[in-house]
């Protein structure tokens, strides 16, 4: 029983765009023009209400039924809930908490009224999308698939007619093409569809799947990157695979480079989810199938409603030219060539189960006791046993979801498949340390040192970015002859006897060792020069000069001065560029080194540029990196003019066992190439900006949030007693981190004081997380009470 003829050949409604606009003033409360969009079986209409905004209005074909129209409304809130950041549009309720209304057409017979979120993005041609636009597209394929992994719904269990599994139900519909050589091309793709792929078929994965993943179905930006999933009406349980071979016939349609494109499309759904090699054994057949229910459906429709000829007929030529492509090249070359391009699964299941099963109390008590009194104590009073990650989302034992706005070292978000995926191949290939030559060090090396300022040409592999911050410091002693160091008043810079020393934030007491001075930090807010004054920021700069001074008293000459180009233990400060200039300019003339630690503020954290030094607008001698280098994986470096480096090693050889060894070069390698391609910089500013504003509004309900600051994804939230006196609260800021916390989204706090929030998402943050973050402070800081 093919339950799809009865919506294919059911005439489409036929509502005109006045009764559209009545319909949606009616059922959603939109009132606003109202304009006609393609479909094949449905009518849609775009409407623009002045102060709600732009929304779909979708008016079902008559023969759809409620249980299919729940399976879409429940996959795309799933996908929403699964994957925010995939760009699918959002269900509207029209009437109550319901997400469809009936009406009455003009034909008798009821229709479905949908209200769906409006996604911008354009329709392209598939010779638009150059080789990353493809694998981009294979990417986000794959990751809805990953989405939908979970999800079932009865009505998923249809019995489509486009559905590759069932492509022998399409037989019956050669009929209605022209009995000739065409036909026969037709007729040989489905032989061979059922000799070798249908065998196959029931082994494979399964799940439910969209279906209909083509350039019709996806809107695109200006960079020919998907920016909107539309229509899920066939949506079904089916072989993972038809995704794949449906996407690839859309893709070559009028191209003449189709092992080219169907390459670039396999590496990137390969680089999340890798292939079985029965599934790249059916591709073949699966693209064949397609593409005859492409030819001999429009067949058998365009018979039955010839108004329509040009919308059914649109995709028919280039899908029989594809089928000759086929039928000429040949079932085994062209599967040899997918072979090739193919991520495939590995053989062999890995364990990360541990060896002993433990409950949450028993494991705090083993912490205690294995890790000893000094290490910092757990986050958060109800503290988190996470055992998955994916994106910004992470995952506790119990399965709960938390939103990560704290973590920056999963710079490209949580697990990230591309860099998980270079980890593992490197390390079952060879892992060895710089004494032998690897190709990963030497590149990732030149590519750091070609993304900063001309001088900085010498990058020096380092495992953590407290030894970063810990060769630097050799480097610029070494270099300088000096041995006096300068730091922000509550920095923070690492682990190493020498830079625990220059890490304020970690002194105990009145330790303040002898060859280190502090400089204030440049808080406009609630520091000594407020930024409405003349030159506050020069004026804090000016500081250097009394630092200097209270050295050269001790005999001291200085060395370096070390700044986070965050401030992030400072409270997170964004000062003017003049800030750095000044006290860039004034260490030079103190011939000391100028250290910019990107630990925290590099790999585009502050928007706009790679590292956070260029937005501030000077060039350091030494740059030290960390963090998110490797997405989680230990890998840092230091970034020197090579005159420096000749210096220091006059005075020793460097080597670091596993400074630099290809595994983690080849995570930094991969690290670098997501920034890219999903032009994470750009993203970081943009929703940064977002995530700033939508902070903003939270504080202007409350008069407890002194001051939103920072940059592109690095802000700080002050949290203050008395608005007046800018008093800081840090048993507020501890109460809301909590309270948050217990809301699903993870913050921290920082500053002298602790009173000011942190927020460090992974750069893959969206704006449909900025609004759960908001709303979790919001009500955090509600629950806190009045202050
Ligand atoms: N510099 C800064 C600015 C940091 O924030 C940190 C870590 N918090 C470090 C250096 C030290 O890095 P690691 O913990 O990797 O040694």
């Amino acid at each position: 029983m093919i339950d799809q003829r009865d919506v294919l050949s059911a005439a489409p409604p036929r509502f005109t765009s006045a009764e559209a606009e009545q319909l949606a003033r009616q059922t959603c409360g939109l009132a606003g023009p109202v304009a006609h969009l393609d479909s094949e079986r449905d009518q849609n209409f775009r409407i623009d209400d002045e102060r709600r905004g732009r929304f779909l209005l979708k008016i079902s074909n008559a023969a759809e039924t409620e249980d299919v129209l729940g399976c879409e409304t429940e996959a795309l809130l799933h996908i929403l809930a699964t994957d925010a950041s995939l760009p699918v549009t959002r269900p509207c309720p029209v009437e109550g908490d319901h997400y469809w209304a009936s009406v009455a057409g003009h034909d008798g017979e009821t229709h479905f009224v949908r209200l769906f979120t409006f996604l911008d993005g354009r329709h392209e041609r598939p010779e638009a999308l150059d080789g990353a636009a493809l694998y981009a597209f294979g990417v986000t394929l794959a990751r809805l698939g990953r989405a939908l992994r979970g999800f079932w719904h009865p009505g998923a269990g249809r019995r489509l007619l486009w559905d590759e599994r069932y492509a022998s139900d399409l037989r019956p519909l050669l009929a209605h093409l022209d009995d000739g050589p065409r036909r026969a091309v037709a007729t040989k793709a489905l032989d061979g569809y059922q000799a070798r792929a249908l065998p196959l078929l029931g082994s494979l994965r399964a799940q439910v799947i969209h279906n209909d993943f083509s350039l019709d179905n996806t809107l695109l930006d200006d960079t020919k990157r998907v920016a909107g999933i539309v229509d899920f009406g066939d949506l079904v349980h089916t072989a993972l695979m038809c995704d794949v071979s449906t996407a690839l016939a859309s893709l070559l349609a009028g191209r003449n480079d189709p092992l080219e494109v169907a390459d670039a499309l396999l590496a990137g759904y390969g680089s999340v989810t890798p292939f079985e090699p029965d599934e790249i054994a059916v591709l073949v057949d699966l693209l064949a199938a397609r593409l005859v229910a492409l030819v001999a459906i429009a067949a058998w429709r365009v018979e039955q409603f010839p108004d329509n000829t040009a919308y059914i007929m649109a995709s028919v030529e280039s899908a029989w030219a594809g089928l000759s492509w086929l039928d000429e090249h040949g079932f085994d070359s062209i599967t040899k060539s997918f072979l090739q391009a193919a991520p495939l699964v590995r053989a062999s299941t890995v364990s990360i189960a541990p060896k002993r099963q433990s409950s949450t109390t028993d494991l705090l008590e083993r912490r205690q006791s294995a890790f000893g009194s000094a290490l910092s104590p757990l986050s958060y009073e109800h503290p988190l046993r996470l055992v998955r990650a994916e994106g910004v989302w992470l995952f506790d034992a119990e399965g709960n979801a938390v939103l990560d706005a704290y973590n920056n070292v999963p710079v490209v978000g949580h697990c990230h498949p591309r860099v998980t995926e270079a980890i593992d191949t490197q390390a079952r290939a060879v892992n060895t340390n710089l004494r032998y030559l690897h190709p990963n060090a030497i590149e990732l090396a030149e590519r750091l040192c070609a993304s900063m300022p001309e001088g900085l040409d010498v990058c020096m592999f380092v495992n953590s970015g407290s030894e970063a911050n810990d060769l630097a410091w050799r480097i610029a002693t070494a270099a300088t002859g000096g041995s006096g160091g300068i730091v922000t008043e509550h920095a923070y810079h690492g682990i190493t006897e020498a830079i625990a020393s220059l890490s304020p934030e970690e002194w105990v007491g009145d330790r303040r060792p002898d060859h280190v001075e502090t400089i204030l930090a440049p808080d406009g807010y609630a520091g000594r020069y407020r930024a409405d004054e003349p030159d506050w920021a020069e004026r804090y700069a000016a500081h250097i000069d009394d630092a200097l001074a209270a050295l050269a008293e001790r005999d001291l000459r200085p060395a370096a001065v070390y700044v986070d180009s965050g401030f992030t233990s400072d409270g997170i400060l964004d000062p003017p560029p003049e800030y750095l200039r000044e006290l860039v300019r004034r260490t030079h003339d103190a011939a000391a080194l100028f250290v910019a630690d990107e630990v925290q503020a590099g790999f585009g954290r502050l928007g706009h540029c790679l590292w956070g030094f260029e937005k501030l607008g000077i060039v350091p001698d030494l740059v030290t990196l960390g963090k998110p280098m490797g997405n989680g994986y230990p890998v840092a470096a230091v970034i020197a003019r090579s005159d420096l480096v000749d210096k220091f090693a006059q005075t020793t050889e460097f080597f670091s066992t596993f400074g630099g060894n290809p595994v983690a070069c080849a995570a930094g390698l991969a690290v670098l190439d997501v920034i890219e391609d999903e032009e994470l910089v750009r993203s970081a500013a943009e929703t940064g900006h977002e995530l700033h504003a939508a902070l903003d509004l939270v504080g202007a309900r409350h008069d407890s949030i002194g001051e939103v600051r920072g940059s592109g994804l690095l802000l700080g939230v002050a949290l203050v007693g008395d608005a007046a006196t800018r008093s800081p609260d840090p048993r507020l800021a501890h109460r809301v981190m909590n309270g948050m916390r217990e809301r699903g989204v993870l913050v921290g706090t920082t500053g002298p004081h602790r009173n000011v929030l942190k927020l460090r998402p992974p750069l893959a943050v969206r704006s449909e997380h900025v609004a759960l973050v908001a709303r979790a402070l919001g009500e955090a800081l509600e629950e806190a009470g009045p202050q």
